[in-house]
Formats: C-alpha cells, structure tokens, sequence
C-alpha cells in the first residue's frame, strides 16, 4: 500500500519571514497522528529553504521539504542555477522536476526534465516528475497519450529502483490555477493509464510502488473525492497551500 503525499508548491510565492510563519501555522494546526498518515511535504522558493529547514528541524516537526526547480549541472559556472548537491545539504528530500510553469515559461524539454530527475537521484533527492496537457491537447483527446509519452521521455534511462521511488505528478495545465478542478475520474483515468504503462514498461513490482498525484486547484472542498480514486495517491496543491488552514484540511482529508 502506498503512503499517501500532499505536497504544497509555494510557487514564487512568500519571503523567508512569511514562510516561516507558514509553517508555524501549519505547525499548529496538524497533530502528530496526522502527519504520520499523510506525508506532507511543502516546496517553497530557493530562498525560503534555510529558513523553512531551521522551523521544521527545530520543532522536529514530520514535514517533508524540497525545491521547485533544479540544474541538471552537478556544480561549477552555471550563473543563477541551484546545484542537487546544495539542495541536499539543506535537508531537501523532494524535487519538483518538469513543472508546467518551468516548460512553459522556460522551455524545458523533455530531454532537460530527463536530465534534472537524473540530476535529483545522482544528489540524494526524491523527483516529483510533473506531467500534463493544455487544453487544445485535451479537447483533441490526446491527454492520455500526451501523458504517457512525457512519463517515458522523463523516466528514459533510469534504474528500476530509481523508478520505484519517483513520485509523478499528474497536473492538467487547464486546471492549474483556474479554479477549474478536473474531475475525480477525469485524474483517475490519466493517473491509471500512467501506471499501466509504468506496468507495460517496468513490471508490475514498479508500478504498484509508485506513487501519482494529481494538481491543478485542489482545495480542502474536493481532496477526498479525487483521493478516493485508486491510482490518486496525492496532491499537488499551488495556492491553496499557502494557507496554512486549507492546506492542514487538504492533509486532513480523511476526516
Ligand atoms: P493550483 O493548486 O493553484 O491550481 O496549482 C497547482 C499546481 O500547479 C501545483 O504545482
């Protein structure tokens, strides 16, 4: 059985005064108990790390961390790029990699999304490989194919073990901050058409260990209902993770 993972992407969102009182907030307003059932991971901006790392290690709070963005480089004269290795150093177990906004807005390809999540395991951090059409793509009904080919480009040469541990990220970019939620079985079919293939292409061993997340205006209103699809093993939340008490709901969301 997987353990089920809500991630907050802070986005460009918060200075380190503000995250650290996010996180005291979001402190405050999950027990113990319920971080034990969910892991719950926040991905604030580079420069909120130090500061989100020194509020979680000195409450010994179980709150995961990570970045949004890595360079696929290991270190040297890369002018404005965060090395994995850095990363790592602050206490990052997490990555966000591919992201709609970083191809997009940056023109990641997939062959660079490749090389960042190859970059992430050579550090030590865990992906969260985001994948995800637009609306053309899903009004043309290729959204399951469109998919399903980023997962085979992003995951191209990685070890099996590697695979197992990867956390993918499902966001349709139409739903991506446009209150325009996807609905359950909208998530379940892409989310279950990217574990079958993972299935075709790795075994069934790998697919089963993966966990999927789905993004795109999940909110505290209708986190179970998408939870309650099978191959949804969590969210990726963008702005309603920067409430401290919608995003303890959203982590909450079995109660
Ligand atoms: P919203 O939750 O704001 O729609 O953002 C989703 C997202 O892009 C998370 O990475």
């Amino acid at each position: 059985t997987r353990k089920p993972i809500i991630a907050g992407n802070w986005k460009m969102n918060l200075n380190h005064y503000e995250a650290n009182l996010l996180i005291q907030k979001l402190a405050a307003s999950l027990t113990g108990e319920q971080l034990e059932a969910v892991e719950t991971v926040v991905l604030p901006p580079f420069t909120d790390l130090r500061t989100v790392q020194t509020a979680i290690e000195g409450d010994k709070l179980a709150i995961a961390y990570g970045a949004q963005d890595i360079s696929k480089h290991a270190s040297g004269a890369y002018t404005g790029e965060i090395a994995g290795s850095m990363l790592a150093k602050l206490g990052c177990t997490y990555v966000a990699i591919g992201h709609s906004e970083r191809r997009e807005y940056h023109d990641e390809t997939d062959e660079l999304v490749n090389a960042k999540i190859k970059a992430a395991f050579t550090a030590g951090l865990t992906p969260i490989f985001c994948v995800g059409e637009g609306l053309s793509i899903r009004e043309a009904s290729g959204h399951v194919a469109h998919c399903t080919a980023q997962v085979d480009a992003g995951l191209d040469g990685l070890k099996e073990d590697q695979i197992k541990q990867i956390v993918i990220a499902y966001e349709p970019v139409w739903a991506i901050g446009t209150g325009k939620t996807a609905t359950p079985e909208d998530a379940q079919e892409v989310c279950g058409a990217i574990r079958a293939r993972l299935a075709e292409k790795y075994g069934s061993d790998v697919a089963e260990a993966v966990r999927i997340q789905y993004g795109g205006s999940v909110k505290a209103a209708n986190i179970a209902s998408i939870m309650a699809k099978p191959d949804v093993d969590g969210a990726l939340v963008g702005g309603a993770a920067l409430d401290a008490e919608e995003f303890a709901s959203i982590v909450r969301f079995k109660e």
